[in-house]
């Protein structure tokens, strides 16, 4: 048992322990303390979320490096574990639960009260057959990403820090320990939903559940006529909004299972997760999914298909089973249409005309066939010159089959000119949503690989790039080159 740790007066007014979780019953959770780690020290933290806590001074000193690893347990009342069921690669898969997070608290920020939570702090009830610990390379690989999503304007769960111990752990080879602080408003998943319904069959405590999330998270949907079914669109449509945005950037999730599909929309669990590098549809970055379950093409299909798997977990809440069908069938025309205004965006185009999906996808085609790289291409059309005969030749040298680009180039230049396109301005605008830098595996794996011989300025300098995706960085090109060819043999595994 750790000792109390007292909190500092300026941070107690400000640091509360009555997250909706706290305030649920003990059917919700453990309430425990994390279990030590030796020697712990500071590996990273991100400036931006820190400032934006209100944290910045208190994140400099031992005490947060003490609270934060799990070394020191709040005076104000202890962190909880809660506990999950899902669906994992299609099966259920009975209980699971927090393994190895904990809820330390919530916090007000500009963007309202933001809960707290550690992952790697320890044993937990739900750890079944795992340590509750996390490695460094997986810590390093979630910290940078949440924080790099959130910059590239998606929804995800945040990373305020990773700490380090040299406590070693056992993987496919022996790692070492860290612990990573995530913020989010809530870190509610679809599976906390189904356990309530297939594992611990409590009806009541299920209707306290939503009732609790309804009211906190989507006060909106109190006054409709059926607030569940109300708030189940809710959770649908942004659900297809998060997926547009994945496809979009080329984001792939690894482990799309029930448990770690966010109730309010959010990307969470940073696992095996992969951006895109060449664009292939059917690329599976979890080295672990032999089936190509959650390959980057069907993860749309998939995100449907997790939002059946919720419906059917409320269904002891809907006395009408085609109601909470018909609440989710709004996914469909959400994607489609979050999708094409992505994709439009992306090439430019500020109208939606007939022709746009045919014109989108010839290049996507085109690029699946040659496995052009997804990032740069669409970067480099950014700097497209609509002109007649302007040669583009940054764009075009890209591509393997020049005629073709070619024929592509004319229809694109037309479709330009039939809104009156300035290209100046549109060029200005597909810079906006088209990034130049974005978390590649190999940026990554080179932050990792300095970190763990102590140096983690690399991963510091690589926060700092991603933090800003959309803007020309003067001498940070490295950071958005092509992968080396060392990178092609990358496999990220589950194992985190
Ligand atoms: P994931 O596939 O990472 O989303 O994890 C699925 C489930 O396994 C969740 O309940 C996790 O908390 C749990 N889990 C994963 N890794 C560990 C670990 N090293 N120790 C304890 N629980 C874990
Ligand atoms: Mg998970």
């Amino acid at each position: 048992m750790n000792a109390p740790h007292d909190w500092p007066a300026a941070l107690a007014p400000r640091w509360r322990q009555d997250t909706l979780q706290h305030g649920l019953g003990p059917a919700f959770h453990t309430a425990l303390p994390g279990q030590a780690l030796p020697d712990v020290h500071w590996v990273a933290r991100s400036d931006a979320l820190a400032a934006e806590l209100g944290l910045a001074g208190w994140l400099a000193g031992d005490e947060a490096l003490a609270v934060l690893s799990g070394n020191a347990a709040p005076s104000h009342g202890t962190p909880l574990a809660t506990v999950y069921s899902g669906h994992q690669f299609g099966v259920w898969a009975g209980q699971l639960g927090d393994g190895r997070a904990l809820l330390l608290g919530e916090i007000d920020s500009d963007a309202g009260p933001m809960e707290i939570q550690i992952k790697g702090g320890g044993l937990t009830p739900y750890s079944r057959m795992g340590d509750g610990r996390a490695v460094l390379r997986s810590s390093i690989r979630e910290f940078l990403c949440s924080e790099a999503m959130h910059h590239l304007g998606i929804p995800t769960t945040r990373a305020l820090a990773v700490i380090g111990s040299p406590a070693p752990v056992r993987r496919e080879t022996v790692e070492t320990a860290a612990v990573v602080t995530r913020v989010a408003p809530s870190f509610l998943r679809f599976g906390h939903f189904e356990h309530f319904t297939h594992t611990a069959q409590d009806p009541l405590a299920l209707q306290r559940l939503v009732n609790a999330v309804i009211e906190r998270y989507f006060p909106d949907c109190t006054d409709a006529a059926h607030p569940v079914l109300a708030w189940l669109e809710v959770v649908a449509r942004r659900t297809a909004r998060l997926m547009a945005d994945w496809q979009a950037v080329g984001f792939c999730h690894g482990v799309m299972n029930t448990d770690n599909m966010s109730i309010l929309g959010l990307t969470i669990d940073y696992g095996p997760f992969g951006f895109l590098d060449a664009f292939d549809p059917g690329h599976v970055c979890n080295h672990s999914d032999h089936q190509g379950r959650y390959a980057y093409a069907r993860q749309p299909s998939i995100g449907f298909w997790n939002l059946h798997a919720l419906a059917h977990a409320l269904a002891p809440l809907v006395e009408d089973p085609q109601a909470l069908r018909d609440a989710i069938e709004p996914y469909k025309d959400e994607y489609a249409q979050a999708i094409q205004q992505r994709l439009r965006a992306k090439l430019g185009l500020r109208e939606s005309r007939d022709g746009d999906t045919e014109l989108i996808d010839t290049l996507l085609r085109q690029m699946a066939a040659e496995r052009t790289d997804y990032t740069i291409a669409m970067r480099r059309l950014c700097d497209f010159v609509s002109a007649p005969g302007a040669p583009n030749t940054t764009a075009r040298d890209l591509f393997i089959d020049r005629a073709a680009f070619d024929v592509w180039a004319t229809r694109y230049r037309e479709r330009l000119a039939a809104e009156a396109s300035v290209d100046t301005e549109r060029q200005i605008r597909m810079r906006a949503v088209n990034p130049k830098y974005i978390l590649r595996n190999h940026l990554a794996e080179q932050a990792i690989r300095t970190a763990r011989e102590g140096d983690f300025a690399p991963t510091q300098r690589l926060l700092q790039v991603l933090e800003h995706p959309f803007d020309e960085q003067p001498g940070q090109d490295e950071y958005a080159a092509l992968p080396p060819d060392w990178a092609q043999h990358l496999e990220i595994s589950c194992s985190s």
